[in-house]
């Protein structure tokens, strides 16, 4: 029996995120009253032309150079004819033969082994990425349809992967590092939920060593990441089910049913002669300047992933905290913002971002994490902290109550320290002493096992100083204070 090695190649949409539409200046947006973000073009009414939108055509473009596609000189406009009622001109304009990114690579990270493990790299080939406008939603009952038309018209790029991925959990990876590019440079808020981003998964099963391509089973519209991963994972094995049964698998579109689990035959695949592509004749094709294609370079933040490598190699950041604020532009921003105003502690800060600000964002109230432009807490007085921190006038113990009231009220530290009547800690405080010399006698055993060398006996006397002082003194002052006692005898 051969054994089977998958292949796949996905077709992934993203609506950009632009003010209005593609070819005319009706709002694009997300959950307004049905048909209310329509006019006379995206009705397709007699007599309307299409006006382009330069914006959409920039964010395609900044998706080019985010993946290192080559962006062609000119790109045209074709239209795809079909009646749907989701679409009121009977055809979509869209670009077959003229696409406005050429070829391209993602790098991908798999899942690391657990969640503190970085995972394995891979890059994935682009065939293509090409524009298009999103078409109506339908909504289906017993008897009748509902058609809104909001999102027609909505600036589309259809990015079509080669055929380089061989499991469900490399597609998964693809979509997540496509969504953390595209949001980190703001082409798309690929918010799969919101149908921004959509994906459609071509599977083939193959023996392994066999170089060409088996038939393939196209499954559309595929909305959600648990989705994408199951639908590809029950076709994988649908297939090579068939395959063992000396079967062969038909070429055709298959609709995934998530309440089933399971791929059903929808109808054979359609060919693109079906659809009587021609040019579009009221659209010249786009000569895009070079020059602007500089700038728009120039716009761009830095690709996540060498991000990561940056803050690991300059900083000595861990994959634990890079993994959570490099994946997360929101977090990215804020991080490189506090480092602006205290750039001596990269990891202390990097850790209340990752972990003291994540937390403060879960627990408060709503679902989920406080979008970050309600934070209050500012990236300054998060620096601020630290610095208070290094500087020897707080203590860790107590910054973990003084950030609640500053995330709560956004005040700087020492405001909140002075409401919470925290004094800054006196390193040199004659009160500090007494507590090191009460410790110190009450465990002689200790104090003499620190003489005879044991470094790490003193930490027996760490505890009760701290308790003595409620957590307000210096560790590391606590440290030395307690290392000159000892040695005094
Ligand atoms: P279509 O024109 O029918 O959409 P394309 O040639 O554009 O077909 O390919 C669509 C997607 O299907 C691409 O992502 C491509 O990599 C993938 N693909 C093509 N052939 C196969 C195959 N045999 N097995 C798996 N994926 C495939
Ligand atoms: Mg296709």
């Amino acid at each position: 029996m051969p054994e089977y090695e998958a292949v796949i190649g996905l077709e992934v949409h993203v609506q950009l995120k632009t003010a209005s539409k593609m070819f005319t200046d009706a709002p694009a947006g997300f959950g307004q009253p049905p048909n209310s973000l329509t006019n006379a073009v995206v009705m397709g009414l007699p007599g309307t032309l299409p006006v382009l939108n330069q914006g959409a055509i920039e964010q395609a473009i900044k998706f080019g150079l985010i993946f290192d596609s080559e962006i062609p000189e000119l790109f045209q406009w074709d239209r795809k004819n079909y009646f749907y009622p989701d679409s009121p001109k009977n055809y979509q304009l869209t670009q077959k033969d003229a696409p406005v990114c050429i070829g391209g690579e993602v790098e991908i990270e798999l899942a690391g082994a657990s969640r503190n493990l970085a995972g394995e790299h891979k890059v994935i080939h682009l065939d293509h990425a090409h524009l298009e406008e999103d078409v109506g939603k339908l909504t289906h009952f017993a008897t009748d349809s509902l058609v809104d038309y909001n999102r027609a018209g909505t600036p589309l790029l259809e990015i079509v992967t080669k055929p380089d991925l061989h499991s469900a959990e490399e597609a998964v990876a693809l979509l997540q590092s496509i969504r953390m590019h595209l949001t980190s440079a703001g082409v798309s808020d690929c918010d799969m939920e919101k149908g921004q981003m959509r994906c459609d998964a071509n599977v083939s099963v193959r023996p392994v060593g066999q170089e060409e391509l088996n038939p393939r089973a196209e499954m559309k519209n595929l909305n959600s990441i648990t989705g994408v991963k199951n639908a590809i994972s029950y076709e994988i094995r649908r297939q090579a089910r068939v395959y063992e049964k000396g079967g062969t698998v038909a070429q055709e579109t298959r609709r995934w049913d998530a309440d089933a689990g399971r791929t059903t035959s929808m109808r054979s695949k359609e060919e693109a002669h079906d659809y009587r592509y021609f040019p579009d004749p009221d659209l010249l094709p786009v000569h895009f300047p070079r020059h602007r294609i500089e700038e728009l370079k120039a716009e761009l933040p830095e690709n996540v992933f060498d991000l990561q490598r940056r803050y690991e190699s300059e900083y000595g950041l861990p994959y634990t905290l890079t993994s959570v604020i490099c994946y997360d532009h929101e977090l990215a921003r804020y991080f490189e913002a506090a480092m602006v105003v205290y750039d001596k502690n990269p990891k202390a800060l990097a850790n209340y971002v990752a972990n003291e600000l994540q937390r403060e964002r879960s627990q408060a109230e709503g679902d989920g994490y406080l979008p970050m432009e309600q934070v209050r807490l500012s990236p300054r007085n998060l620096a601020g902290l630290v610095r208070l921190i290094d500087e020897g006038k707080l203590t860790k113990q107590l910054a973990k109550e003084v950030i609640v009231d500053m995330f709560q009220g956004g005040d700087p530290a020492e405001a909140v320290m002075e409401a919470r009547g925290i004094k800054p800690v006196q390193q040199d405080s004659g009160q500090l002493e007494e507590w090191c010399r009460a410790a110190v006698a009450g465990n002689a055993v200790a104090a003499q096992q620190v003489r005879d060398g044991n470094d790490k006996a003193i930490n027996s006397f760490i505890g009760p100083v701290m308790k003595a002082s409620r957590g307000t003194a210096n560790p590391q002052a606590v440290r030395e204070m307690l290392q000159k006692i000892i040695s005094e005898g």
